[in-house]
């Protein structure tokens, strides 16, 4: 048999997924599970996207555009960048993407040669671990500080002449923490000392509950060294119209972008980019979803208060608790990277193992609220409080 190529082998989403698969099992036979393991949004797209996505096809606004997006739409997000990361860009240097997912594959494909190493804060989203791999890039992680702020003097120490990108998540997934001002400064100094890119990931920057977003792509001169990746799939309850973008003042970028959106996907639906484009939407929508989602953090947050051997920060942004869960696991279990959520699953919660976010996290469970209502979320605290008991 042929073989397969090296960079698809080992997955670090696997650990989602296998969890994921054996809750929908479950569910198959009849069973409830209350679902934390996955990061995805409830449904609720507002109306004016959807009446604009239906008049889009109505017009018959369906057929290829400009791969890098329709100039409407990259106009829209050329204000948006302007507005809040106070940076002015010209329409070439926006690539319309198939989501976050899309823009972050596009910067680093753009940024990376072989053998390139990138600079992965941990714990990270695992896609972009495996997104440096496909792209022949090496993923180094590098543990966030204790409070999960970046940790700028790790980063440095880790530097070597490989070194070619950092990549940054604020708000982040999974810990729910924003980075500091001073932290992202600290950063941008030492990608300016060694001639380094910055992968900047904001796809939760609408969604903070306590203090503000701090862009990296805002401060000053980084702009030409910095992708910006952002999507609408979060901010809009839309992960399913797949749209984000990738940004730069880079003076390259923009014929990189040209040729990768060409081969790649040849520019994302039509319709749902005309529907962005003119969608007017009230800004009380989008502070409805981050209030919502804020309720459900406090309903999470005050039901795992008290329960023994949890001990957490409450996160600031985005919809996730990463907690770590070591006072649980016995000793001859500490290196079995699905005990706690085996263990939950069997009470009916279903929870994504630390283990997917980096290797340092076995001991660690995330926690996704933003599907379930109010009231799952308090079920499932009080089957992790039956499970667990109070502490004293
Ligand atoms: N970046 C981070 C940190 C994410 O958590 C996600 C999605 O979960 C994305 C990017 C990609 O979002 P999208 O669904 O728009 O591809």
């Amino acid at each position: 048999m042929p073989s397969l190529a090296a960079h698809v082998q080992e997955s670090p989403i696997e650990y989602i997924t296998t969890m994921r698969n054996r809750a929908l099992e479950m569910e198959e036979r009849g069973e409830r599970i209350i679902r934390l393991e996955s990061g995805d949004t409830e449904a609720g797209v507002p109306r004016a996207i959807r009446l604009e996505i239906e008049r889009a096809l109505e017009n018959g606004e369906t057929r290829y555009a400009n791969q890098v997006g329709i100039p409407s739409l990259r106009e829209r997000i050329r204000e948006e960048i302007k507005r809040d990361r106070g940076v002015d860009l010209s329409l070439g240097e926006i690539c319309v993407t198939n989501g976050g997912t899309g823009a972050l594959f596009t910067a680093f494909f753009g940024a990376l040669n072989n053998g390139d190493e990138v600079i992965l804060p941990a714990p990270y989203w695992p896609v972009v671990f495996n997104q440096i791999k496909h792209v022949g890039g090496v993923p180094v992680e590098v543990p966030v500080a204790p409070d999960f702020d970046l940790d700028p003097e790790s980063i440095r120490a880790a530097i070597t002449d490989r070194t070619k990108l950092i990549y940054v998540n604020s708000p982040n997934n999974p810990t729910g923490a924003t980075f500091s001002i001073g932290s992202l400064e600290r950063v941008a100094e030492i990608a300016n000392e060694h001639d380094l890119w910055i992968v900047t990931d904001e796809t939760y920057k609408t969604i903070v509950f306590d203090g503000e977003h701090k862009s990296l792509f805002s401060l000053s001169g980084m702009a030409e060294r910095t992708i910006l990746t952002d999507s609408f799939s979060k901010e809009y309850l839309c992960t399913g119209l797949r749209v984000g973008y990738a940004a730069t003042k880079h003076p390259g970028m923009s014929k990189t972008f040209k040729d990768i959106a060409r081969s790649l996907t040849s520019g994302i639906s039509t319709p749902t980019q005309y529907a962005f484009a003119r969608a007017e939407i009230d800004e009380d929508v989008r502070a409805g979803i981050t209030s919502k989602l804020k309720e459900k953090r406090d309903t999470l947050v005050a039901g795992l208060r008290g329960i023994r051997g949890i001990d957490f920060a409450a996160p600031k942004a985005a919809f996730y608790l990463f907690i770590d869960m070591s006072a649980h696991i016995p000793t001859e279990s500490k290196d079995d990277p699905l005990y706690i959520a085996r263990l939950l699953l069997q009470d009916g919660v279903a929870v994504c193992p630390g283990r997917a976010f980096g290797s340092a996290f076995n001991s660690y469970i995330r926690l996704a609220y933003s599907t379930p209502t109010i009231p799952e979320l308090q079920d499932a605290c009080v089957r992790i409080r039956n499970r667990f008991g109070a502490s004293e």
